[in-house]
């Protein structure tokens, strides 16, 4: 194998102290197909992850194939676990990515145990799943095939537009279980996209994509997420989003703004003083508090969007508080009715010219610029009493909340992955 000649030597690896702590560290390999990136092979010994809830039901479970994700979101709140492996939080993330080359096999074997219940499974809920990384490794396949063939409800958040290479798999397995599909697509301004997310397919792609997934008869949703305060929170800018997405045939819309955990507000505030230095003071303004924009911030933002997502006709989707990624379609409304197996009919086969056309038209409300315009913000524009806070979260005050949802503020949907 091509790659086998780029293998690193152990005295490389050895320096990597966190990484040459793991024993079940196969090999780390470097390739000019992808340029100043180390892929770190590892045999995993698990690969369901069981997000704790603080209620018995419905359990979270989240599979993450890769750790580090060279889409390189300067604003990714995963970027935190990295320094679990002694790498840092930055450039490391983006380029020292983990691969766990078992995770199938072990899947599998996970899946088999008579004491799976086949609660839903979330994939993307922490690093992307479809990075460029799984063209080359072929992981989901495997994963997808050992969901489908176990009658577990799968949930996938990406921005990749590699999923298309599976969709074949996600309407065989949809035949079986819930599939449920989200696309991250944030930035509607392509400057700014690859400027704060330089290793991601371009919008257009990914609105491409969730076409592709309405085509195939499945739902998709969009993950408006984060939106960044003065950056893409203008009016003009959320209207071209919903806009575009639901002209791409997007079913749904999640939304939330923007949450700086302290190694990575490190990271975005480097970015914004590169790029936008005349936005610093007010960011750090904005988060003096901690990792959260203010409540009035956030009202602000909910009473600007929410009549904006009513105008174009795209309900919202739920927040599953377990996984912190979209609440599977196999899951009831009430956590407390979580069934134990499921079943459903097949997604019905879209007429694809009902779709509407994906266009590359400017927005139809507000006009101007959809992004990089300087919304008028907290204390600059209008009325910040509006409307409660943006997601709502799962209805029940029993409801269970991972590590990611238990920490953020009630009114405040989580950010990505
Ligand atoms: S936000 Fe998602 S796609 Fe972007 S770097 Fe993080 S895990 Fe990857």
């Amino acid at each position: 194998m091509r790659w086998s000649s780029q293998e690193l030597q152990t005295e490389q690896v050895g320096a990597l102290p966190g990484l040459a702590r793991l024993n079940n560290l196969v090999r780390s390999v470097q390739t000019p197909e992808f340029a100043g990136i180390t892929f770190h092979e590892i045999l995993c010994k698990s690969a369901l992850n069981h997000v704790p809830g603080q209620s018995a039901m419905p359990f979270g479970y989240t599979i993450n194939p890769y750790r580090g994700c060279s889409h390189a979101c300067t604003y990714c709140f995963a970027r935190t676990t990295h320094q679990y492996l002694d790498l840092d939080a930055g450039k490391d993330f983006d380029s020292e990515i983990i691969v766990k080359v078992n995770v199938a096999e072990v899947l599998r074997k996970e899946l088999a145990k008579p004491t799976w219940g086949r609660h839903p499974v979330a994939l993307g809920t922490n690093t992307d799943p479809y990075q460029r990384a799984e063209g080359r490794y072929r992981l989901m396949p495997g994963i997808i095939a050992a969901l489908a063939d176990s009658k577990t409800p799968i949930s996938i958040l990406t921005k990749g537009t590699l999923l298309r290479r599976d969709l074949d798999l996600l309407v065989e397995a949809s035949e079986h279980v819930p599939v449920d599909l989200a696309m991250s697509i944030a930035i509607y301004d392509d400057e700014l996209q690859q400027s704060v997310e330089p290793g991601t397919p371009t919008t257009k792609a990914r609105l491409a994509t969730v076409t592709a997934v309405r085509e195939r008869g499945l739902d998709c949703g969009v993950f408006l997420m984060p939106i960044l305060p003065f950056l893409t929170d203008t009016r003009a800018h959320l209207d071209e989003a919903l806009r575009r997405a639901k002209a791409a045939g997007a079913t749904s819309v999640l939304y939330s703004g923007l949450n700086l955990k302290p190694a990575v507000k490190d990271w975005y505030l480097l970015w914004l003083a590169r790029e936008h230095p005349e936005l610093v003071g007010r960011y750090l303004e904005l988060y003096a508090g901690g990792q959260y924009a203010p409540k009035e911030y956030r009202t602000w933002l909910a009473a600007r969007i929410k009549p904006l997502i009513r105008a174009h006709g795209l309900e919202r989707g739920i927040v599953d508080p377990a996984t912190g990624g979209l609440r599977s379609s196999a899951l009831p409304a009430s956590p407390e009715r979580v069934p134990t197996s499921v079943s459903r009919t097949p997604a019905p086969r879209p007429d694809s010219s009902r779709l509407p056309a994906a266009s590359s038209g400017r927005g139809s409300a507000g006009g101007g610029r959809p992004a990089g315009g300087r919304g008028p913000g907290p204390g600059r524009g209008p009325s910040l009493e509006a409307g409660p806070g943006a997601i709502r979260w799962a209805q029940s005050a029993e409801a269970p909340r991972s590590l990611i949802a238990a920490e953020l503020p009630p009114d405040l949907a989580p950010t990505l992955f």
